[in-house]
């Protein structure tokens, strides 16, 4: 049994979350880490709180009361336009003060969003790329099938 917690980007808040549940059924992009025979338990669903992303500071706190043992940033933060520029100290925090894990990445990132941001230099190399692996390891056909 896997318990998790997910935190959105706040410019997406009222994202209903359907592709994340989803993925979390198919065992795709961040949750392929699962094994279709592990129970995966959502115990916690919130935003960042706006930028700076406040509720990082509170949010994984009441996760982990609730069971949480990885906390799951959201692909909106990998592609949102710009990606979120505290992706990493978001990941440091949660880590070190709350003493949890982090996977960055949620659902699969949708192919045409993946087209249009793999051309961009800060993208595709560097910290993000380095943060959501398990996204850019997808194949594409799983991520056109969340377009
Ligand atoms: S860009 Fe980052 S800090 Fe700003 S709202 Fe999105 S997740 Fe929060």
């Amino acid at each position: 049994m896997a318990k998790i917690g997910i935190i959105i980007c706040a410019r997406y808040r009222n994202c209903g979350g359907g592709k994340c549940l989803r993925a979390i059924r198919e065992r795709a992009g961040g949750f392929a880490r699962y094994s279709r025979e592990e129970t995966v338990e959502l115990v916690g669903y919130s935003s960042c709180g706006g930028c700076p992303g406040g509720n990082i500071e509170y949010v994984p706190e009441e996760m982990k009361k609730n069971g949480a043992e990885v906390i799951h940033l959201a692909t909106g933060l990998v592609v949102g336009y710009p990606p979120c520029p505290r992706l990493g100290a978001f990941k440091e925090l949660i880590e070190k003060k709350h003493g949890l894990k982090v996977a960055v990445g949620t659902h699969p990132i949708p192919l045409r969003y993946f087209t249009a941001h793999e051309g961009l230099s800060f993208w595709k190399r560097g910290e993000i790329a380095e943060l959501a692996g398990d996204l850019m390891q997808e194949s594409r056909e799983r991520m056109a099938a969340y377009d």
